[in-house]
């Protein structure tokens, strides 16, 4: 008997391994000095552990350790990339172009922008959830400070063609920050490599704890500089103050360890269970898959599957105790609006509102993907047995 409910929600967060919280531990009783005291032993050994675990977080995107600016997650990380250049890059230009799938720390973070006087504009995605880099070219302008496109979508796990945005990028001299939280640890990113000025990740969705997360920042080819959005005791070169969670910078080096050492690991696993669970889930009648169904163009352990003529909210409500997965992305499921993403892909209101975003992950197993499929197509008919629409639709 599977152990229930079951966890196909990777995408909103993951379990600390327990490895990273062995790892952490001795560094919030025995070793908990202040990074920043330099006088003194305590001290001392705070400062080995944040600068080990720097050297682990850029190791795992190809940075240098003085590239890694920390963070408390993701959202900050965004936060500080958007605002920041802007604020720095200022009497450069005003000019922003980003994506209108973004999550919403980006999406906000430009709408706070434009009160400011930037100038943001949010391409559109075609029917996959990919960008058009002929469209992302055409809309620089002379006054274009920066290109913020994720590397993959916490929705439908769609990656973005980054080497080819950030060639355009390069081009026409503009910065260029990708928000990666979701793709950093589940497949391979470069900074190098993939020409990244700039990117955002979040431990927490990579086997680490909440609460903390890196911006890359980087110092050569071009040196980037931004305005710190938080000021104070000067840490992290000055770019983001506030007394470091030496703790937490631990688990998220370690976390980074990990992924790096089972990533091939981690792939195979999600990807076959990923697999079963789709195509599983589309024998359903009416059912499809939502965003590019390309391998190469989809993050391993992400499906998000629309099902006709059903009610979401009805189905998360069945399966709710029995499975935990979302709709649409976790900070818009407590509202009724279906997801801008899924309508951004051109879904009709009522196919984005019967949607669900599956994302497995290190721990889930076989047992847990033959229940999902078995008992997410018996509500899928139960649901139907009492709908009138779909009545209706069957006897046209
Ligand atoms: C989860 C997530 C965030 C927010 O990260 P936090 O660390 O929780 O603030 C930002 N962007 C993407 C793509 C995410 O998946």
């Amino acid at each position: 008997m599977v152990k229930l409910p079951i966890y196909l929600d990777y995408n909103s967060t993951t379990p600390c391994d327990p490895r990273v919280v062995e790892a952490m531990l001795p560094y919030f009783t025995r070793k908990f000095g202040n990074a920043a005291s330099r006088s003194h032993v305590f001290g001392w050994e705070g400062e080995e552990a944040v600068s080990q675990a720097r050297e682990q977080v850029a190791a795992l995107i190809g940075a240098e350790p003085e590239e890694i600016v920390f963070t408390s997650g993701a959202t900050e990380g965004d936060n500080l990339a958007l605002k920041g250049v802007f604020e720095l890059y200022r009497s450069k230009g005003n000019h922003i172009i980003t994506v209108a799938t973004e999550h919403k720390a980006v999406l906000d973070s430009c709408h706070h922008i434009e009160k400011l006087g930037g100038e943001v504009e949010f391409l559109p995605v075609d029917a996959e959830g990919l960008i058009d880099p002929a469209q992302l070219e055409a809309a620089i302008r002379p006054t274009t400070i920066l290109i913020a496109v994720m590397y993959a979508n916490n929705e439908i796990g769609v990656i973005q063609p980054i080497r080819t945005i950030s060639n355009i990028a390069r081009r026409h001299g503009v910065l260029f920050f990708t928000d990666a939280t979701q793709a950093v640890g589940k497949v391979p990113v470069n900074v190098q490599e993939d020409g990244i000025d700039l990117l955002a990740l979040s431990a927490h969705k990579l086997y680490g704890p909440k609460g903390i997360g890196a911006l890359y920042v980087r110092r050569r080819d071009p040196r980037v500089r931004l305005t710190a959005q938080m000021d104070g005791g000067g840490h992290e070169k000055g770019m983001r103050s506030g007394t470091l969670n030496v703790p937490a910078i631990v688990g998220l080096g370690k976390a980074c360890v990990l992924c790096a050492a089972e990533m091939k690991k981690d792939t195979a696993h999600v990807m076959a269970l990923r697999d079963q669970l789709e195509n599983g889930l589309l024998t359903i009648e009416g059912a499809r898959v939502n965003g590019s169904r390309d391998p190469q163009k989809r993050l391993p352990q992400t499906t998000n599957i629309s099902f006709s003529h059903i009610d979401g909210q009805a189905l998360l409500a069945g399966l709710g105790k029995d499975i935990a997965l979302s709709s649409g992305s976790a900070c818009t499921s407590a509202s009724m609006e279906p997801s801008y993403v899924l309508k951004a892909l051109g879904l009709a209101d009522d196919l984005a509102h019967s949607s669900l975003r599956l994302g497995l992950g290190r721990w889930t197993t076989q047992e847990e993907i033959d229940y999902a499929i078995r008992r997410i197509g018996d509500e899928v008919a139960r649901l139907r047995e009492k709908s009138i629409l779909w009545e209706t639709y069957k006897n046209i």
